[in-house]
């Protein structure tokens, strides 16, 4: 089949019927110009909110945005070299030059209850200029921050409990009881801790957000449901209070797995290698492999803090690991 030139094409279609007659008539005068329409570059994102339904709850998935790690380097899984890294990293077509992660915070709304899981960084850009978008995310999903009863935390490290105090000392969430566990604020606020050169920065962030809100924390207890249809479930490990927490409503469930696994590969089909920012590496292998055997064998599906937004997905048992399968967005409630 010849083919046709675009100019060629143009002229033999306008040539026809009563186009000809129109083309002749404006023979000797400019013709309209047949280029494409220019429009600027809109150079922005829609805005990071995802929404679904667990039974008679209405879930959102908020991003504070994403977290910008940079290249592979070695022992960010101990005993994992950078070149194994990077190969791994290769392998599942993802980037290598910045490693990023997601911090996709959870809202449940349980009709009468409107709780938020974990803050995000708030204004602190230690981990680049992407994070701290939760407020403006929460605000575009229809969610007012003064509207949100409760925030739960998995656990106190900068990007889950960061937002808690605005920068000025007011209150993000100001009618918010917060629910974490009590291992996790004594460990994070513990002014002994303020030297420490590893965790001292941590602490004396921590200190800045949660003991202003001493009055509002309530302790939740493992294997406890502390507000309707929502169970803490102790994972720690990750931090030494390190709780997931299982949401249900009409018999269906998603666990809200917060920090259990960091990498939707690496951490997922290698679970058993210790990651450099536990606080006890080993007893974070055995809360992942415990959740993620229950979540496997129950098919329940989960929310994973850090995974490529929004985090929901499953897992399934895969040789002596196990694989994460990320569940179709749904674009019609
Ligand atoms: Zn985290």
């Amino acid at each position: 089949m010849p083919v046709l030139d675009q100019t060629d094409f143009s002229r033999r279609r306008l040539m026809t019927g009563a186009a000809a007659a129109t083309v002749a008539g404006l023979a000797g005068a400019a013709l309209p110009s047949l280029t494409l329409a220019k429009a600027p570059m809109a150079n922005t994102q829609a805005p990071s909110f995802y929404r679904f339904k667990l039974g008679g709850f209405e879930a959102t998935v908020v991003s504070d945005g994403p977290l910008q790690i940079g290249p592979p380097s070695a022992d960010v899984y101990i005993g994992l070299s950078k070149d194994e890294m990077t190969k791994v990293l290769t392998d599942n077509f993802l980037p290598t030059d910045n490693v990023a992660l997601e911090q996709n915070a959870l809202v449940i709304n349980t009709g009468d209850r409107l709780v938020l899981f974990d803050t995000g960084l708030g204004s602190l850009k230690m981990m680049g200029q992407d994070s701290g978008r939760l407020i403006s995310n929460l605000k575009a999903a229809g969610i007012e921050p003064k509207d949100i009863d409760a925030v739960a935390l998995t656990h106190a490290h900068p990007d889950h409990c960061f937002a808690l105090m605005a920068d000025d000392g007011t209150r993000n969430f100001p009618n918010a009881q917060i629910y974490m566990a009590q291992a996790d604020l004594e460990f994070w606020t513990d002014e002994g801790k303020l030297s420490n050169k590893v965790i001292g920065q941590f602490v004396a962030g921590a200190r800045k957000q949660l003991l202003p809100d001493r009055d509002r924390i309530v302790f939740v207890r493992d294997g406890r449901e502390f507000l309707p249809g929502i169970q803490a479930m102790a994972a720690p490990g990750h931090t030494v209070g390190h709780t997931v927490f299982m949401i249900t409503s009409q018999s269906k469930t998603i666990c809200n797995a917060g920090d259990t696994a960091h990498h939707h590969v690496l951490a997922v089909e290698t679970p058993r290698r210790e990651f450099a920012y536990d606080t006890d590496g080993k007893q974070a292998v055995a809360s992942r492999l415990r959740l993620f055997d229950m979540l496997a064998s129950s098919r329940t599906p989960f929310v994973a803090y850090h995974f490529p937004w929004p985090g929901i997905g499953h897992v399934g048992k895969h040789g002596d690991g196990f694989r994460y399968f990320p569940a179709p967005m749904r674009l019609v409630l």
